[in-house]
């Protein structure tokens, strides 16, 4: 991957930046670690920078790195970070933003809706986080799709592997009229097939912690980590932007961090798909 000043902007398409910043964690910190370790993962011997779809992403230089983003103050995270997206998108680049806790998904869409006013957002979670609010914090982790709702930033919120519904969260998904497919009703067949242009949000904890067990809130019953590529090599339609989130790396086991890398190279494979249609 080269470096944002070093990358050829004719042949980049994808702005990788790193967002470590997990202040709105509710139970553990350790996220805001992540993004250098998934580039670690991303770049370890251990595997190669192919897609499965035959793209060499290193060779072919398409990823260009933002760097991590170097919060000013506290204060201002929200809008440091829908700047550093902005920023990506200016430069002609689909932006793959590696987390951080999930809190971080708000000032990304907010960014990202302003270039893409009919977004449809697909959501992979154990949690639908839509509290109103989670202790006293309205941009809790808990909260990014409460927030990007009332806002009004995408048209359509789909959320996959959720596993923790309770009475409140399921009065705002009817509220914001948010498509829930809970865990316990999944089917391997499903498909999100709009022809607006989608943004995936990537929480690690969507996955079993079997998988992936670096994560804050250890939720069993979740996806493996093929059932997830699977919806991310099928999606029909033009994914224009993502994030990874939640993986804590210390809670434990490098294991979170390779499949972190892999979900990495599988959505970056399927945003080169969209990038010369819908890029700028
Ligand atoms: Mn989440
Ligand atoms: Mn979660």
């Amino acid at each position: 991957m080269q470096t944002w000043e070093r990358s050829s902007p004719s042949r980049a398409k994808i702005g990788v930046l790193g967002i470590p910043y997990d202040a709105s964690s509710s139970h553990l910190r350790g996220a805001a670690d992540a993004p250098a370790l998934i580039r670690k993962a991303l770049h370890s011997d251990s595997s190669n920078l192919w897609t499965e779809n035959g793209t060499d992403l290193g060779a072919a230089d398409l990823l260009a790195d933002a760097g991590d983003l170097a919060f000013k103050s506290d204060q201002s995270v929200l809008d440091e970070i829908e700047q550093g997206v902005s920023s990506i998108l200016k430069a002609g680049l689909s932006p793959l933003c590696l987390g951080g806790d999930h809190s971080v998904t708000f000032p990304i869409i907010k960014a990202m809706s302003t270039r893409y006013p009919d977004l449809t957002i697909l959501h992979f979670d154990a949690h639908p986080d839509l509290y109103d609010e989670f202790n006293g914090d309205r941009y809790s982790h808990a909260c990014p799709f409460a927030r990007i709702m009332e806002a009004d930033l995408a048209t359509r919120l789909v959320q996959i592997g959720i596993r923790t519904m309770n009475g409140h969260q399921r009065e705002q998904a009817d509220r914001f009229g948010v498509e829930v497919i809970e865990m316990k009703d999944w089917n391997d067949e499903f498909l999100v097939t709009p022809d607006r242009p989608v943004y995936i949000s990537f929480d690690m904890d969507c996955l079993d912690p079997a998988f992936a067990p670096g994560i804050s809130h250890w939720e069993p019953g979740g996806f493996s980590t093929r059932q997830v590529l699977h919806v991310i090599q099928s999606l029909h339609a033009p994914l224009i932007g993502a994030d990874i989130v939640e993986y804590n790396p210390r809670v434990e086991t490098p294991i979170t961090g390779m499949v972190a890398a892999k979900v990495l190279k599988e959505i970056a494979a399927k945003m080169l798909e969209a990038h010369d249609k819908h890029g700028h």
